[in-house]
């Protein structure tokens, strides 16, 4: 199922994409409250809408947790000739940063004039966990969407801490929907590309991990809870703007894709300030 968050009237609904289209669900709440209800999918007062006479919103709105992993892709550590990390390299953006698809990343160019593109395979959490083992770890997936972990690599880079380059509003486009994990039985095979202005940047595939979807839940529920909806962003392969010569950063007007197989893709435009 491809399950997405849209609005209506000024606030968040559910639907089911199908057809060519979106139905929406008869279910009183958002994907956070759907997650946790005993997911019935009834559809029985609705009809079918035209995707484009439908507004999404990105698939969760207030999840608990964002988390980011950094390095994750050998190619991407080579790229800026980084050391391959023993363990996950853990960093957070928050909640104000969700935007959806056909959403624009907006900045300020007197906050930053460096904002790149990370395409990214986001898993969403369906259960609540603690002390998971691997084996176990794709049982508590709800699903996977299309994520770009946009950065601000001035602030970024000029900062021990990851979360302000990581976290202006709107830099973390996510959707257009969760596919849910029954249709993804190997997270460890998709293709992960990005297309900037048309071009292809990045065409990673998740089997280049270095920490697997598996092992990251895993490893970071031993650490805390994980709860319905909390957002893993996996990391990035590489390609990405700020290590390639000369250096590309996005600029107003642009338009970034990021397309994951079997998932979906997200495309959004870039507007500054
Ligand atoms: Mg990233």
């Amino acid at each position: 199922m491809k399950i997405a968050q849209f609005y209506e009237n000024g606030r968040v609904r559910l639907g089911l994409i199908q057809a060519g289209g979106m139905t929406p669900l008869d279910f009183e709440g958002d994907m956070i409250s759907f997650i946790g209800s005993d997911r019935t999918m009834d559809t029985q007062n609705s009809q079918t809408l035209p995707l484009d006479r439908v507004k999404l919103a990105p698939p969760l709105t207030r999840p608990a947790k964002i988390i980011g992993i950094g390095l994750n892709y050998r190619d991407h550590a080579e790229e800026q000739n980084a050391k391959i990390p023993d363990e996950p390299i853990i960093f957070t953006k928050f909640p104000n940063t969700l935007i959806g698809h056909n959403d624009q990343i907006t900045w300020d160019r007197d906050v930053t004039s460096r904002v790149d593109y990370e395409a990214e395979l986001a898993v969403i959490i369906g259960k609540t966990i603690k002390h998971c083992p691997e084996s176990k770890a794709l049982e508590a997936v709800f699903g996977y969407t299309c994520a770009n972990d946009v950065s601000a690599r001035d602030i970024q880079f000029s900062n021990t801490q990851l979360v302000r380059g990581k976290s202006l509003d709107t830099f973390c486009p996510l959707g257009p929907w969760i596919v849910t994990a029954d249709e993804i039985p190997d997270p460890g095979s998709l293709n992960v590309r990005c297309r900037l202005n048309g071009n292809l940047m990045q065409d990673g595939n998740t089997r280049l991990l270095i920490f697997n979807v598996p092992s990251l839940i895993s490893f970071l529920s031993r650490s805390f809870t994980l709860v319905p909806g909390d957002i893993i962003l996996t990391g990035t392969p590489k390609g990405v703007g700020t290590f390639r010569d000369p250096p590309v950063y996005m600029k107003d007007g642009d338009e970034v894709i990021v397309e994951i197989e079997g998932v979906g893709r997200l495309i959004n435009t870039c507007r500054t300030g």
